[in-house]
């Protein structure tokens, strides 16, 4: 596939470059150069609010509903500069998650209330899909909801939830019927957080950040309007929404910055007067990572070419190689680090204490991120399982 731009391609490109110039504040970028993944919501909030006074929030979207229209190569290059420009990530929960399941299944009612917030990013959405017990195999959910006339009574609990506690939504999988297939029982609910029964417990990571939690729901009274599409149909939807999580994670233009931040390290003078560069071994490695890196980003340009953000059948193969690339040159940098890679990073974004960060600048950040994505193999459906899901396709079984 060319990959080489058209004029107009390029014009876009100096469109977005101006954009960002002028309006990224700098203050979150200075903050995201230090730790990307550890932006405090009012940072992405601010960032997002700004895309969508542009009218970029939701390039993925179909213009009726708010998306920009462009072409999946426009969406390519924006990708591109934004990440290129450390700008942050635009948080998935809403805009690529259950937004498009919103439009998708949802009714006009549904539509109206819940789209326009998730544009502006006032709402704030979390995923309630996994339970204890309940992950990879996630059809075998308990979480029940009964219907008791105009509301559902839901009763259980959700575990992983990433930013359940920043969250003022949360789209949910609840069993609604018990007999038969589990698949054929399940349905997707929209849950006020503030509703009452509702309680978030945190779950601290590995390097020592709060994202995840455990949510329990205790007799908690959903409106059934509050149901997407129809009762008992919510693996359908279910099943749409990941494939535009795992296409998300594949994060190509990410992968890019973290890969050039690499070798401005390698390129860099270690204690002993010698750019790692200059090793042979270590240079192969991060030839190798930039070919596999090539290899994906033409992938992901095609598969969002032929099937929309979503993916297709081949989300599963992109989620597989983005995160094995994206922990490849994480490992790489930690391992590039040297004697500042150790395992309670010293580095780590601290903006409350104003600490003046030990050892060289780039150096901040990088083991957290480094422990923070181990996980990207797990989330989203482990890579084991994708592999599952391809071989069935493969072997059409
Ligand atoms: C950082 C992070 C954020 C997350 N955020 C969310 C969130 O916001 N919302 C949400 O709902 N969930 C979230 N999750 C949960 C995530 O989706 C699950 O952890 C994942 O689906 C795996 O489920 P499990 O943890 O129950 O592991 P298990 O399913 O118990 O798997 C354990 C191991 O067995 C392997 N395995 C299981 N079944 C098979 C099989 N059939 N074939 C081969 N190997 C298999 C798995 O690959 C894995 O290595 C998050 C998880 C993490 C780590």
């Amino acid at each position: 596939m060319d990959l080489s731009f058209t004029p107009e391609e390029l014009a876009f490109r100096d469109e977005v470059r101006s954009f960002l110039a002028e309006k990224y504040p700098a203050d979150i970028k200075e903050r995201a150069k230090k730790g990307w993944s550890y932006l405090p919501k009012e940072d992405h909030v601010r960032w997002q609010k700004i895309l969508y006074e542009r009218g970029w929030i939701a390039p993925h979207w179909p213009k009726e509903y708010g998306g920009t229209g462009w072409t999946p190569r426009q969406k390519f290059i924006f990708e591109e500069e934004c990440m290129a420009g450390n700008c942050p990530r635009v948080l998935p929960f809403g805009l690529t998650m259950v937004g498009p399941v919103i439009y998708t299944f949802g009714n006009e009612a549904q539509k109206a209330k819940f789209l326009p917030r998730i544009l502006s990013s006032d709402d704030w959405w979390c995923q309630g899909y996994s339970e204890p017990g309940s992950g990879s195999d996630l059809a075998s959910l308990q979480t029940k909801a009964i219907r008791e006339g105009d509301n559902y009574r839901v009763t259980g609990s959700k575990i992983w939830t990433s930013g359940a506690h920043k969250a003022n939504w949360m789209f949910c999988l609840v069993r609604t019927k018990s007999d038969g297939k589990p698949q054929e029982g399940i349905s997707f609910l929209l849950i006020d957080m503030k509703s009452p029964g509702i309680t978030v417990q945190p779950i601290v990571s590995i390097d020592v950040g709060h994202y995840l939690n455990s949510v329990f729901l205790d007799d908690v009274i959903v409106p059934a309007e509050n149901l997407i599409g129809e009762e008992n149909k919510g693996w359908t939807y279910a099943k749409f929404l990941l494939g535009y999580e795992r296409t998300g994670i594949a994060g190509v233009g990410r992968s890019k910055m973290r890969l050039e931040m690499l070798k401005g390290i390698a390129r860099a003078e270690q204690l002993d007067g010698q750019p790692l560069i200059q090793d042979a071994g270590f240079k192969r490695r991060i030839a190798q990572i930039e070919t596999d890196l090539m290899a994906l980003e033409h992938t992901n340009l095609r598969v969002m070419s032929s099937s929309g953000a979503g993916g297709g059948n081949l989300a599963s193969l992109l989620k597989i190689r983005g995160t094995e690339i994206e922990q490849a040159i994480n490992e790489t940098l930690v391992e590039a680090l040297g004697n500042y890679g150790t395992p309670y990073d010293v580095n780590f974004p601290r903006w409350d204490r104003n600490e003046p960060p030990a050892g060289p600048d780039y150096a901040t950040g990088v083991v957290a991120e480094h422990l923070l994505k181990r996980a990207a193999s797990i989330y989203g459906g482990t890579n084991e399982v994708q592999r599952n899901i391809i071989a069935k396709m493969v072997l059409a079984l």
